[in-house]
């Protein structure tokens, strides 16, 4: 999740405010406070296949039963470019941890 400043193409901090390589004032927002980074991650639970489609439907919020659908009739229509995306999601998206046992 690296920033890159819009003027000279340096990385970005994600909270800074101005470029350390050309002073530009950084003009992307901010996620407020507290907001934590929607990352994909693949849930142990609530998975069809290899929780590919709930890890996306989990991140950006889109209705997992519609993405499952979609992604059907697309691995239908669009064979096999649909399988090869989904096999690359499962190998890139990290399979989410457990939960650590309470102490
Ligand atoms: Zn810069």
């Amino acid at each position: 999740m690296n920033n890159f400043c819009s003027a000279c193409g340096s990385p970005l901090s994600a909270d800074a405010r101005f470029c350390p390589g050309c002073g530009t004032a950084v003009h992307f927002v901010a996620p407020s406070a507290g907001q934590a980074t929607r990352q994909l991650f693949r849930p142990l639970y609530d998975r069809r296949i290899a929780g590919v489609c709930a890890a996306m439907s989990r991140a950006w919020g889109w209705d997992i039963g519609l993405l499952r659908v979609l992604t059907v009739i697309c691995g239908i229509f669009l064979f096999p470019l649909t399988e090869i995306v989904y096999l690359a999601c499962w190998i890139g998206i990290p399979e989410e941890l457990p939960a650590p046992p309470l102490m």
